[in-house]
């Protein structure tokens, strides 16, 4: 087939200086995802081609292109010589007998004879004497056949507009260290921050035996899906029972769970630091549950000195996120029923207005911190998530 794929790119033409960085990043991504397949990519001004595919790879290559952050909208197009004769006999072959159309000519060659009302004109005028019943709608036509005739000599010719991510490449913006659980709401974190150009490390709390294997197999599973989004990534997993334990032992029950938290951002910052990580980013939203309540935030985020602390679902609501991490592929592993970390030793009453006085005094009773934390990054566990 003569098929290639259009791929456009957007906000990236915003960034000036910087256009080179995010245009190669971009392309780096992009030819990541079309090394499983057998096809020629090529980059020209303001335009990228997929060609040379075979027919059965095109929705999967469509389907692979739709995952890369930095892509506007996509096309699949015929390419033919910029030669009015060309283009129109792609355009019979296309439509049927008796279709509305319009015509619409984008010119980059401006050395073109015609000029792009002229090239509509011409092509409608030659569709309408070889196919008799049909008809030009300017308004709302069933086929509207965009006509592309690029410097190169050579137009390319579409009639729909598949809508891509958008967002920056990620890699463009940096690292940054997800805290990720097996619930719905991080999975979706980490993809609206990816979005954004972060590459990511994950890191996760695992409290064995009180949560089980399978809930680690689990968390593996979400990064998997993940780095179809946001890239090869490295989720670390770290012991967290000895930690909970100790909360459990020494410090009030309705603190359990902010203590908790705040253990898990010290832990977090310190390997984030370790991984040239420059954030953290974690799925809460705001009011969800006792731990996320302003009162609560401003508690656990204390405890985080040298890095912002971004949590893209905080003004969203759970229907919201569900709706993303069904879109993403998450929301199906994410439901599986195994217990998260955060559940284990939790009271039924969880204060809802913490303070960091009170926080910092439960703490007190505690004398071993440091050496607690120490203790769970010296038995991290890496498993390198590779892009699929
Ligand atoms: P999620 O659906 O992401 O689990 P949640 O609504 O269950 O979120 P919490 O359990 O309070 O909320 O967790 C809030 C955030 O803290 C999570 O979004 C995640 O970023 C982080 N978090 C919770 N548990 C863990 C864990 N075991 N390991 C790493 N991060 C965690
Ligand atoms: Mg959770």
């Amino acid at each position: 087939m003569d098929n290639v794929i259009i791929l456009r790119y957007g906000e990236l033409f915003l960034k000036g200086k910087n256009r080179g960085f995010f245009e190669r990043t971009l392309i780096k991504n992009i030819k990541e995802k079309l090394g499983k397949f057998r096809c020629n990519f090529s980059a020209q001004r303001g335009r990228y081609e997929i060609s040379e595919y075979a027919d059965e790879d095109e929705q999967a290559i469509v389907a692979a292109m739709k995952t890369v952050f930095g892509l506007q909208s996509l096309s699949i197009a015929k390419k033919c010589d910029s030669d009015l004769h060309a283009i129109s006999d792609i355009i019979l072959k296309n439509i049927p007998e008796n279709a509305t159309f319009k015509v619409k000519t984008h010119r980059a060659d401006k050395t073109f004879s015609l000029t792009s009302p002229q090239v509509s004109c011409s092509i409608g005028e030659i569709i309408l004497d070889k196919l008799p019943n049909s008809r030009v709608d300017l308004h709302n036509p069933e086929y509207e056949i965009n006509v592309d005739i690029r410097e190169t000599g050579k137009t390319y010719v579409y009639t729909d507009k598949i809508q891509c991510a958008g967002g920056m490449p990620v890699g463009t913006a940096g690292k940054g260290l997800l805290l990720l659980s097996g619930g719905i709401d991080s999975p979706v974190s980490a993809y609206m921050m990816s979005k954004r150009g972060l590459t990511l490390d994950a890191i996760h709390f695992y409290s064995y035996p009180y949560t089980s294997m399978q809930a680690k197999d689990k968390v593996k599973e979400l990064a998997c899906i993940l780095s179809d989004y946001c890239g090869s990534m490295n989720l670390i997993t770290i012991p967290f029972t000895q930690i909970q334990e100790t909360i459990h032992k020494y410090c009030s029950a309705d603190y359990m769970i902010t203590i908790v938290r705040r253990f898990m951002m010290r832990v977090a910052e310190k390997v984030a630091r370790m991984r040239d990580c420059g954030c953290l980013i974690n799925g809460e939203s705001l009011g969800q549950v006792a731990s996320q309540t302003m009162q609560s935030i401003t508690v656990t985020n204390d405890v985080v000195k040298t890095m912002p602390i971004f949590r893209p679902l905080i003004g969203m609501d759970k229907q919201e996120i569900v709706n993303i991490s069904t879109a993403i592929g998450t929301y199906e592993t994410s439901v599986l029923p195994f217990e998260d970390c955060c559940t284990v030793f939790m009271p039924d009453n969880p204060v809802t207005k913490p303070t960091i006085a009170r926080a910092e005094a439960e703490e007190q009773k505690i004398v071993n911190i440091a050496e607690l934390i120490e203790q769970a990054i010296d038995n991290l566990e890496i498993i390198e998530i590779k892009i699929q």
